[in-house]
């Protein structure tokens, strides 16, 4: 059965089974190439992305420019700094701007909520959520997807626990709800001030690391702390404290280590408060891998999409 092509890709709860799992599959087949000579495919040869980014990032940015060059598309960075955001344009004047120049797909990061859904209404191109205020982020729950696919096929059952600042965070959102639709049971910790009380309630919730551990995870997702959504008003005493409740501190890495359990984070990691530096180096760490697939990800979904009254 064929799959018709979505517009947009905005969050993970839309998504119907069959669509996660094409993405899944056909990032697979992406991937393959990335140990090749050229990894290079003319598949999206004569299209433009345009990447619209309000936030600042370092892997997602990069991580879609190099998708979309090995697609052979045409890439653009649109650079809000020196544009005319700056003097007080509004979004949609940018967006009709950026219209008129005839792009296929535009990648949008903000800092509200809402945003990426925004401009896809009021626009022709495909538009991927690269990541709005605490919303949704769906690459990242993609990639992190992908990446415990190659570990276990079949995540039924699987144990995930995900760390930190569940509140403020958009990949907790999206990442705890692919995990959870492909079958594995998924578990929260974090300070009480950061873990909403209402939502997810399909969700177990532990009050300490101890806890946590004695229900058995297969995997430690952690999470950024994410200061610049903070605010003023302090959730936690300091980042020492917080380090000790909820980080991988020395002491509970050599337990998670000598238990072989795979630790997973977005990044930007920040070192002695999410974890200790010697997670980096830990061959369970599966940071890197979830870089490397974010490119095969990125490009099975540049691939899938299709932008309004395309002919192709
Ligand atoms: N890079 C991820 C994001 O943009 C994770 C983070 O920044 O905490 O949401």
């Amino acid at each position: 059965m064929s799959i018709p092509r979505r517009k947009d890709l905005l969050s993970i709860a839309p998504l119907a089974d069959e669509e996660i799992e094409l993405v899944l599959s056909n990032a697979a087949q992406f991937k393959a190439l990335f140990r090749r000579r050229v990894k290079k495919v003319p598949t999206l040869r004569g299209r433009h992305v345009l990447t619209l980014f309000y936030e600042p990032s370092t892997r997602t940015l990069s991580s879609f420019e190099i998708a979309a060059s090995r697609l052979s598309a045409d890439v653009t960075h649109f650079s809000v700094s020196t544009s005319s955001v700056v003097k007080g344009e509004s979004i949609l004047d940018t967006v009709e701007t950026l219209e008129s120049m005839q792009v296929d797909c535009i990648i949008v990061r903000h800092s509200a909520s809402g945003v990426a859904s925004l401009i896809a209404r009021h626009s022709r191109a495909s538009v991927i959520n690269a990541g709005d205020g605490w919303h949704a982020h769906p690459t990242q729950a993609l990639l992190d997807a992908f990446t415990l696919r190659e570990i276990w096929p079949d995540l039924s059952g699987r144990r995930i626990l995900i760390v930190g600042d569940l509140l403020h965070s958009r990949v907790a959102r999206s990442t705890s709800t692919i995990f959870h639709r492909l079958g594995a049971e998924v578990a929260v910790l974090g300070p009480g001030t950061l873990i909403p009380d209402t939502r997810w309630d399909w969700l177990r919730k532990f009050r300490t690391f101890d806890e946590a551990l004695h229900w058995q995870p297969d995997v430690i997702y952690l999470l950024r702390i994410q200061n610049e959504r903070l605010g003023d008003d302090p959730f936690f005493p300091s980042l020492g404290e917080y380090h000790r409740h909820y980080g991988v501190t020395d002491e509970r890495f050599a337990r998670i280590a000598g238990e072989g359990l795979y630790l997973m984070h977005p990044g930007p990691v920040n070192r002695g408060v999410e974890l200790v530096d010697a997670v980096m180096s830990y061959d369970r760490c599966l940071i890197n891998q979830q870089v490397e697939n974010g490119i095969a990800i990125r490009m099975a979904c540049l691939h899938w999409l299709q932008p309004a009254t395309s002919s192709s």
